[in-house]
């Protein structure tokens, strides 16, 4: 196939011998593109205009030496390869040439076959070295580019563009060191989304995620360049406001923030509203040093959020021992499941006009090495919120079941045992499978077990609750309503769920014969309670009074500490071998 000219390569040819040139020229220019000239100087010129892909030079020429030449050939076209024509009399000076970095040399007179095989050889080297250029080229390239991208990932979020923690801190760190030379103040914002842990819920995490972009954006648009928004990952923001002259201007920025999320988020199958809360923390005041600005405002945020969300706080330094009291419960918590620090204190729950005993309720306590016994309203919030409920509600499960067990083997009168659930436990998915196989390990019958949810867990997921319920009542278990009354039961529901009884809560017993209010409410409580089959325990009970109100009423259990305070082991033992039934008299202990 016939080259074009264009294509093919290109041979400069220097030699101040013309017949030199001629011979070469009519060896090589069929085949490719040559440009002749007499001097090394006449070749530079041409260099560097042109590019050439191969350069055969004579080594004597006057002016110029070709070896001379060499460097300058390579530094104006690095791709060039350099042949070099000797004479046999200075072959020294042909290897010499060699060193100086030509590629090969050709032998005067010229042998056709080896000039030949010179240029090619020598073509397919320059075709190399444009290659490994282009290669070279390529991968930088792309590590260029690279670099940008994991620049950008290490310092950027990745769902909403916006910059991340490392960015903030950095320049956070910067906007400190300025503030500290100015004299100037800095505000840290620390912003949480009310709602994105019920968008994830129920709507799903792509949702949820639609919804941390959108907000992004809203709060990228409200404020100006100066101030660096960022996020933290999870619903978290954090906003810098270097230059912050007055707390007022911080409020400000609040206020726009919270304007600019009031109008509602389309996502693509619901449309919805959302609140943020925000915590602030300034430099100095609070803080020196970054971390420490940054943790404050995380302290802020937490109260804000505490106190029911939309809301802003600014740090005090009395939130940090707040918080790190919090954290060392939390601790002590998490070593006390190892350390087998929980206990289990019973209370009896009697029949109304016997006074026979017909339940134990179980009560968690902790036993803790240095704070002594700890009352559960002190641990199970915490419990809760951090999950430690499963654990320590599994345990109390167990111990309850096997200690009835026990006194059952003692010869007791058998009778159910009552155990708190708590919602945490209930959204798990094996509840049923898991309540059912600790029955089988304690070898104890599903009549003597009743589990106490209270109203507002119940209703916090109606639907999924009846399906577990329905599976546990029919393998025996009954289920009360503990706290009943105060969680605003949806009368629907309460007439599909399989309960048991209804346990009335001790602040309507509490003033029972003193507030007519309350005594309505018991009476409405129990006649709702015998319209849907279900037995009306009483809780709280501690006077004789209390005790005469609900047997009017028709209240058919108490429990309280007329009868009896939550008990140990032993106190139980020698409350269980009195005659039955008991007197309040006798037993108020
Ligand atoms: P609760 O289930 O409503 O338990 C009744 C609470 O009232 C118990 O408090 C009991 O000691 C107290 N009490 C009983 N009679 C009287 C009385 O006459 N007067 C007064 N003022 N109080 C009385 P306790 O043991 O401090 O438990 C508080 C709450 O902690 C329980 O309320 C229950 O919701 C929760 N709890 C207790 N143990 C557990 C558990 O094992 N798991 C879960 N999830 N929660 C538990
Ligand atoms: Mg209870
Ligand atoms: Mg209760």
């Amino acid at each position: 196939m016939e080259l074009n000219t264009a294509d093919k390569p290109r041979i400069l040819v220097i030699d101040d011998d013309e017949q030199v040139r001629r011979v070469l020229l009519d060896l090589l220019q069929d085949l490719y593109n040559c440009r002749e000239v007499s001097s090394a100087e006449a070749g530079l010129t041409v260099l560097a205009q042109e590019s050439f892909d191969l350069v055969i030079s004579d080594i004597n020429m006057g002016g110029m030496s070709g070896l001379e030449l060499v460097p300058h050939v390579h530094s104006l076209s690095p791709d060039s390869v350099v042949l070099m024509i000797s004479g046999q009399s200075n072959i020294e000076t042909a290897i010499e040439a060699m060193h100086a970095g030509v590629f090969d040399y050709i032998m005067k007179p010229f042998d056709i076959r080896h000039v030949e095989a010179a240029v090619e050889r020598a073509l397919k080297q320059s075709r190399l070295l444009v290659e490994k250029r282009r290669y070279k080229d390529e991968l930088e390239n792309l590590l260029q580019e690279r670099t940008v991208q994991i620049d950008r990932l290490a310092h950027y979020d990745t769902l909403t563009s916006l910059p991340n923690r490392t960015l903030f801190e950095d320049r956070l760190t910067q906007a400190v060191a300025l503030a500290q030379r100015a004299n100037s103040r800095v505000a840290v914002l620390f912003i949480a989304l009310d709602q994105l842990k019920k968008v994830n819920d129920t709507l799903g995490h792509l949702a949820g995620d639609q919804l941390m972009q959108q907000v992004a954006a809203r709060l990228r648009g409200c404020v100006t360049e100066s101030y660096t928004v960022a996020r933290f990952g999870g619903d978290q923001f954090v906003l810098m406001l270097p230059g912050i002259e007055r707390t007022k201007d911080a409020v400000d920025v609040i206020a726009s923030i919270q304007e600019a999320l009031n109008p509602s988020f389309k996502l693509d199958r619901q449309e919805l509203f959302a609140t943020a809360s925000v915590g602030v923390s300034f430099f100095p005041d609070d803080g020196e040093e970054t971390s420490s600005l940054v943790k404050n405002a995380g302290a802020a945020l937490y109260r804000a959020k505490k106190s029911g969300g939309n809301e802003y706080r600014f740090y005090t330094a009395d939130m940090h021992t707040k918080a790190s009291k919090r954290f060392e419960l939390e601790t002590s918590l998490r070593r006390a499941i190892d350390n087998q620090e929980f206990l289990l204190h019973y209370q009896p729950r009697v029949a109304i006009d016997s006074l026979q005993i017909v339940g134990l309720e179980a009560l968690v306590r902790w036993q803790h090495p240095q704070m002594g016994l700890v009352p559960p309203g002190d641990f199970i919030p915490l419990a809760e919120e951090t999950g430690l409920i499963l654990p320590i509600g599994e345990w109390v499960l167990r111990e309850a079941c096997r200690q009835n067990r026990e006194w059952q083997d003692k010869g007791f009168a058998r009778m159910r045992i009552g155990v708190n659930i708590s919602a945490r436990q209930f959204q798990q998915q094996h509840l049923s499978e898991t309540v059912i196989r600790i029955l089988e390990e304690a070898e104890l019958g599903s009549e003597f077990l009743e589990l106490e949810l209270t109203e507002s867990s119940i209703m916090s997921h109606p639907e999924a609750t009846i399906d577990v319920l329905t599976k546990l009542q029919t393998k025996g278990v009954a289920i009360s309503v503990d706290d009943f009354g105060t969680g605003f039961s949806s009368l629907s529901y309460l007439k599909r769920l399989p309960i048991d009884s209804l346990k009335v809560d001790q602040s309507f017993v509490r003033e029972l014969a003193t507030d007519p209010d309350d005594a309505a409410l018991v009476m409405a409580i129990v006649s709702l309670g015998h319209t849907l089959r279900l037995r009306v325990v009483a809780e709280g009970v501690e006077t004789q009074e209390q005790l005469r109100f609900l047997r009017l009423l028709r209240c058919d259990e108490i429990q309280g500490y007329l009868i009896s305070r939550p008990l140990p082991v032993t106190g139980i033992e020698q409350l269980l071998a009195l005659p039955m039934p008991l007197s309040p008299e006798a037993v108020h202990v």
